[in-house]
């Protein structure tokens, strides 16, 4: 068999294997900055259990394929798509506390700020919780959208990166997001902000009476 024979074998055989992802995507992408503190209750040093703020950078990444231009050669008009991202990350994130639901410092700072600004989480807020719920939350918005203009259904949300410092950023990627269990988990546990397409939202109830308790004793030392 000569080289030739075998090159194009090789090439026919990679070109079957990547047929079932051959649409070819564009990459939208709305990276917004915003600043927030945040701390952490369990199993820390020091500097991460005292309250402290970062410069955070959250981006939305969206996959549309290239089949879905329209006549104006555009996926969607950009505005349509960022809105409710920058309303979430400039009126919602942006100069609020990211805490553990159950902090036992709340108490305190609701009592000294009548106008706390708190959003809060199932845990504690790190940069991986961060990223998961704020990506649950961009779905949640972006499924309201596809209600209100069924066109922005060939945009896909596909991942969420947030930069914490200028040398540490997490991303979470959806590559199956049905069937997270980091999600599932939690949103059998909780009705939340992030399942909310209301991009000012910022509650979150235990669905079991028992969960309002907090965590174990244990957790907080
Ligand atoms: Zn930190």
């Amino acid at each position: 068999m000569t080289s030739l024979t075998l090159r194009k074998r090789a090439k026919r055989a990679l070109s079957a294997r990547s047929e079932p992802q051959a649409a070819n995507v564009f990459e939208l992408t709305f990276n917004y900055r915003f600043e927030a503190a945040h701390r952490f209750t369990n199993s820390c040093a020091e500097s991460c259990a005292t309250p402290h703020g970062h410069t955070w950078y959250a981006k939305a990444i969206f996959e549309a394929p290239e089949t879905s231009l329209g006549s104006d050669d555009m996926a969607l008009e950009f505005a349509h798509l960022k809105r409710a991202w920058k309303t979430f990350i400039q009126e919602t994130a942006d100069h609020s506390f990211m805490h553990h639901h159950a902090d036992p410092i709340l108490p305190a700072l609701r009592a000294a700020i009548p106008l706390f600004r708190g959003l809060p989480f199932p845990g504690d807020p790190t940069t991986e919780l961060v990223a998961s719920l704020f990506f649950s939350k961009l779905r949640s918005m972006h499924e309201e959208l596809i209600r209100k203009m069924p066109s922005a259904r060939a945009l896909r949300p596909v991942a969420v990166v947030i930069r914490e410092t200028p040398t540490n950023s997490i991303t979470y990627r959806a590559r199956h997001f049905e069937s997270s269990t980091l999600l599932k988990r939690y949103a059998a546990e909780w009705r939340a902000w992030w399942q909310d397409s209301d991009p000012t939202a910022r509650h979150l109830e235990a669905t079991k009476p028992t969960m309002k308790a907090g965590r174990k004793s244990s957790a907080r030392q």
